[in-house]
């Protein structure tokens, strides 16, 4: 069984981008595991000829106890799965309550969490990302999944941990 990598994170931060990134860089491919449910697909990726599984979270809609229960359900159920945890955080909106919550459920977890600050287009951007020390989750990496932008070097970092 391949090692386990959740992406997790607010809808809207760039999680699928990410994944898209991840795979189409390494020409992996790209399958949907049968019988996950459309909140959480698993792709079979490598990196550096390690080869483990990507899991995506998403596909969520608001519900009844709002947005933040919501995100904070579904990376539960992923970082359960997982043997580390990427947290997408969007760069250019900052730290926001809904990243706050699932910060408290991976303290939980215990499971190693690499803080992924996307949206880094450019360099001068590169100190939005470093406000995300405040989560308290140690460094924040940043990257551009767009433009693949700094992937390399968080994958490199990943895979000391995977
Ligand atoms: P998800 O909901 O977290 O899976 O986010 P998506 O991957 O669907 O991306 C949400 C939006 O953010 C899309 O419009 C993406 O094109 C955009 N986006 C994702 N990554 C980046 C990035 O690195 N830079 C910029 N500028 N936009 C991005
Ligand atoms: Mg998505």
């Amino acid at each position: 069984q391949d090692p386990v990598l959740a992406i997790v994170g607010r809808p809207n931060v760039g999680k699928s981008t990410l994944v898209n990134r991840i795979l189409g860089r390494r020409e992996a491919v790209v399958e949907d595991t049968p019988g996950v449910t459309r909140d959480r697909v698993s792709y079979a990726a490598n990196w550096s000829g390690r080869k483990f599984t990507l899991v995506d979270t998403g596909g969520w809609e608001h519900d009844a106890r709002g947005i933040h229960a919501r995100v904070a359900d579904q990376a539960e159920v992923a970082v359960g799965m997982a043997d580390a945890v990427l947290l997408v955080v969007d760069s250019t909106v900052g730290i926001t309550a809904t990243d706050e919550a699932v910060v408290k459920m991976l303290r939980r977890s215990k499971k190693p969490v690499i803080l992924i600050g996307n949206k880094v287009d450019d360099i001068v951007q590169e100190s939005d990302a470093a406000m995300l020390w405040g989560l308290g989750l140690g460094q924040p990496w940043p990257v551009s999944a767009v433009h693949g932008r700094g992937v390399a070097d968080m994958l490199d970092r990943v895979m000391e941990v995977l």
